[in-house]
């Protein structure tokens, strides 16, 4: 840093130096309490330290003399402001210490409440306030949370002397305890200092504040802090920001409290102020859950004009950022202060809801609606949930704090979780309340269920944010870790036993129960949202589909057409594997003939039931690719089975068995490379689709084949297959006297066919990238071994996404766009589309517009992500003239949803 830039930034009352935009320099919270105070909103006045100080702090480890000095000074701005005193006088003045990344990193980093407070203090305090209670609290939790924070003592010594003095006084909730019993505790407090930290606890409030300031820079590299980077991938160098501000308290008696509350229900999308209070309480407790609070209605009934000036915040807010909000809030003696507020994380439901009414109350323009919500939120919408038509034994109720349904055998630890479904098991997280070490299972476990904590607790929002089932708070649950059971009301419930959570209703239910899909077909909010997806969208989107009912929800969720329809499945129904098996182990063309003749109406039969699913619609139907091994029996039993139903020797069919078996089959004899050598199942297959076509247009519709040779490797390879394609086509055509309308293309998947694109588009009528090959063949990586490294690619922070969840742009991508680019060069209407699963993923979705495709095909389900993500791609890179025969996109159907 050369010294030039701002190291402070005021806000509150007199002075506001940052606004919303300097959210690099100021973090969320920093930049957000500056807006609010530049929009009038009663905030209590500070100053945040930018996170470039913290990035600078973590390579000198001190605070430098000037930065020390410019504290110093916003201290004095604020004694001024409050007229306090930092350290002393009647009024002393107490300050929080609160980090605040760029992005809200929920419970990650640590706050320090009522910084100042000493043994002086704490009297000087009292005296002012007439409230010795009060003072007595709040150092109490000042010397636990800077114990915990800063001195890193474990909390849980602290609790456990707050819980024995209660059970000593006979009273069972914190508020209850007298003004001696805590200043006895604080003394017991101060011991715990002294014995865990070897010295006895800071009480100059300067150093407190030095030293909090740097436990907070130092927070930014804490290991939950650094597991929530790498699981969210947000960069090391981006730091955290420090807020210090002045104190406000909820604490001070029955007219004061605390809360958070969204300025729209985050689980539901509906428009009310959601959320929930505890009076007389500091902040921290609503956060830890370790109180259960009320309804943020109840602030109603008790201080309605302090909830009414609440609701107008809210409002302008939401007008401001134009977004729903999720705030946090103090009362102090009746009056309102705001300590937060940022864009609230919201359920898929919710977030759709939220866009649509917020187009139709005029806040935002559909554009805006369709940038604000996540595609991959879309998932949760076909998420299952718990069938209601089922008998539920419900055996508890808590907080619907997530939504969804989830099965699985509980397990108690997060570490538990992630060896079971390591597994291969379905756990269900069972917790008293999670904490951010818990991250890494609550990401395994199908669903998750808490004792304690509200809707806003830990549990609840990190939930949430997975897209996980969440049911917490539940508070009839004794959850024993230790002796690995709940008791429920006297029932008890073991690690390793089934049961089901209703994440929509706040639902315990004993055993494994039955999931099923949401409702989208009434869901108007939804069906409104992708049709304006659809409409701005210049990509297709198609889906990879192989039997009716994958043809049937293709159509459900938008697709336009069928972008991978694979053969191979269709050999396995019934008695067809026989024939295919006869087929391999023919003795010469003629047997091989008979085998392919059996087969041929049934295949031309899986066509027409899909042709008369999609009607005019592009159907991309890929050639058999599997290497013939697949086919063939694998145990001695099915080798004797086999034998005797094709009648042939038994040693015959185990020698082609093993003749059949390859070093490594990925690289083999398989795609076009069998019709090399088999041709005569090309010429069934693609008989098959013609005749299909053909018996439909004599029903008067119009197919569109589009015949996919897979594997390509070579332009002569290439003329091969495209002209047996071609001339059993016509040959069919010539028979039925018809002509039909069909393609025939390849598809791309090994880096040669991209470098020769030029030549093979002089026959193909279209690619499709099958990008899941072509991952593996660019980056020389296997696909089934990558899982036991990659993850240390990732944490290491030498890749940033895994290349087959998202396309890796650098190379895999820079190849399709060879590919694209020279295959357009010979055939300038050449469809183009890709059919590996990146078709699903948002950036793959976003990275296909930009090289000007027309369409992506993935998975039924996963098509509303791609129609979202392609409507974001368009409005965030613009639109493009589209090339290909049969580029569609957003054809309408009933059905369409
Ligand atoms: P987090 O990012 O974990 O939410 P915060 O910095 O927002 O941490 O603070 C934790 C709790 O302390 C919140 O409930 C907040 O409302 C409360 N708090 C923070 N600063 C103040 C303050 N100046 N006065 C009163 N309460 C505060
Ligand atoms: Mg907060
Ligand atoms: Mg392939």
């Amino acid at each position: 840093m050369s010294g030039t830039e701002k190291l402070l930034y005021a806000f509150g009352s007199d002075q506001t130096d940052g606004n919303s935009s300097l959210t690099h320099l100021l973090g969320g919270k920093g930049a957000n309490l500056a807006e609010m105070s530049n929009l009038g909103i009663p905030v209590p006045p500070g100053f945040t330290i930018s996170t470039e100080v913290c990035i600078e702090y973590l390579q000198t480890e001190e605070i430098s003399e000037p930065l020390w000095k410019k504290i110093l000074t916003g201290i004095r701005r604020l004694e001024t402001l409050m007229d306090m005193k930092f350290g002393g006088g009647e009024k002393p003045l107490l300050l929080s210490v609160r980090s605040g990344a760029r992005t809200s990193m929920p419970g990650m980093m640590d706050t320090v409440l009522n910084l100042g407070m000493n043994d002086q203090t704490v009297q000087a305090v009292a005296k002012q306030t007439k409230n010795a209670r009060f003072a007595y609290d709040s150092y109490r939790r000042f010397i636990q949370m800077f114990g915990n924070v800063v001195l890193g003592i474990q909390s849980f010594h602290f609790e456990r002397k707050l819980e024995e003095m209660k059970a000593s006084k006979g009273v069972s909730e914190d508020v209850d305890l007298k003004d001696d019993d805590l200043f006895e505790l604080i003394a017991q407090y101060k011991n715990i200092v002294t014995e865990n930290f070897g010295k006895s606890f800071p009480d100059d409030p300067e150093q407190q504040l030095k030293l909090a300031i740097e436990a907070v820079f130092k927070s930014w590299n804490n290991e939950r802090a650094f597991a929530y980077r790498r699981i969210y991938n947000i960069p090391d160098e981006w730091g955290t920001a420090v807020n210090v501000q002045c104190m406000v308290f909820g604490n001070m008696g029955d007219d004061c409290g605390t809360g958070v509350a969204f300025s729209r229900n985050p689980s539901t999308g509906e428009k009310e102020l959601y959320g929930e209070v505890l009076f007389n309480a500091q902040g921290e407790d609503v956060v830890a859950g370790v109180r259960t609070p009320e309804k943020i209605t109840a602030l109603n009934d008790k201080m309605p004009d302090c909830y009414a000036n609440f609701v107008e915040i809210s409002e302008k807010l939401e007008k401001h950022y134009q977004d729903m909000q999720d705030m946090e809030f103090t009362i102090q003696n009746g009056m309102l202060f705001m300590l937060q507020t940022r864009n609230a994380k919201r359920t898929g439901v919710s977030a759709i809801r939220v866009a649509v009414e917020m187009v139709r109350e005029g806040l935002i323009d559909k554009e805006t609606a369709l940038m604000k919500v996540d595609a991959d939120l879309l998932d949760q919408l076909l998420f299952p949930m718990i069938d209601p038509d089922q008998k539920l034994d419900i055996i508890a109720e808590g907080l619907a704090a997530s939504p969804g349904g989830a099965v699985g055998k509980i397990v108690f630890t997060a570490a538990a979780a992630e060896a079971q479904a390591a597994l291969g098991e379905k756990v269900i997280l069972v917790r008293q309340e999670t904490s951010p070490e818990d991250i890494g299972g609550m990401k395994v476990s199908e669903g998750i269920l808490t004792a304690r904590g509200g809707l806003t607790s830990h549990a609840a929002v990190v939930a949430r944010q997975m897209g996980k089932c969440c049911v917490a708070g539940c508070s009839s649950l004794d959850v024993k870790e230790d002796e690995q059971v709940i008791e429920i009301d006297g029932t008890i419930f073991s690690a390793g036993e089934w049961i089901s959570l209703d994440g929509n209703n706040g639902l315990v239910i004993s055993g494994e129960k039955k999931l099923k899909m949401p409702d989208l077909e009434n869901n108007q909010d939804y069906i409104q949202f992708m049709n304006w997806a659809d409409e701005v969208r210049t990509l297709g989107v198609r889906a990879n589909a192989d039997t009716k009912e994958d043809s049937l929800a293709a159509l459900k969720f938008g697709c336009e057409g069928i972008g991978l329809c694979r053969t191979e499945h269709m050999f396995f129904e019934g008695d067809r594997i026989n024939y295919i098996r006869a087929m391999i182990l023919a003795n010469g063309e003629e047997e091989r003939k008979k085998a392919l003749d059996y087969l041929l109406p049934i295949q031309k039969g899986d066509f027409i039931e899909i042709f008369e699913i999609m009607k005019d619609r592009p159907v991309t139907i890929r050639l058999l690719d599997p290497p013939l091994h697949e086919f063939l029996p694998k145990t001695e039993k099915d080798i004797a089975e086999t034998a005797q139903v094709l009648v042939k020797d038994v040693s015959m069919v185990a020698k082609s068995t093993e003749d059949h078996k390859e070093q490594n089959p990925m690289l083999g004899h398989r795609g076009c490379r069998l019709a090399i050598t088999f041709p005569e199942i090309s010429r069934m297959q693609v008989r098959a689709i013609i005749e299909a076509a053909c018996h439909m247009k004599k029903q008067g519709v119009d197919v569109l084949p589009e015949i996919m040779i897979p594997l390509t490797s070579g332009v002569k390879e290439w003329e091969f297959n495209h002209d047996i394609a071609h001339e059993v086509a016509k040959e069919v055509m010539e028979e039925q006297k018809i002509q039909v309308h069909y393609l025939v293309g390849t598809m791309v998947e090994i880096p040669r066919t991209c470098l020769l694109a030029e030549e093979i588009s002089k026959e193909a009528e279209f690619f499709s990238f099958g990008t899941n090959d072509l991952t593996q063949l660019t980056y020389g990586l296997s696909r089934d071994d990558a899982g036991k490294f990659l993850p240390e690619y990732l944490e290491k922070g030498l890749i940033a996404h895994d290349p087959f969840v998202a396309i890796d742009r650098d190379g895999v991508g820079e190849m399709v766009k060879i590919g694209v680019e020279r295959g357009r060069k010979s055939r300038k209407n050449l469809e183009v589309g890709i059919c590996g699963e990146h078709g699903g993923e948002p950036s793959s979705v976003e990275f296909c517009h930009t090289i000007k495709m027309d369409y992506v095909s993935c998975a039924p389900y996963r098509a509303p992500i791609a129609r979202l993500a392609a409507a974001q791609a368009t409005l965030t890179h613009g639109e493009y003239e589209k090339l290909g025969d049969h580029h569609i996109v957003g054809k309408q159907t009933n059905l369409t949803l």
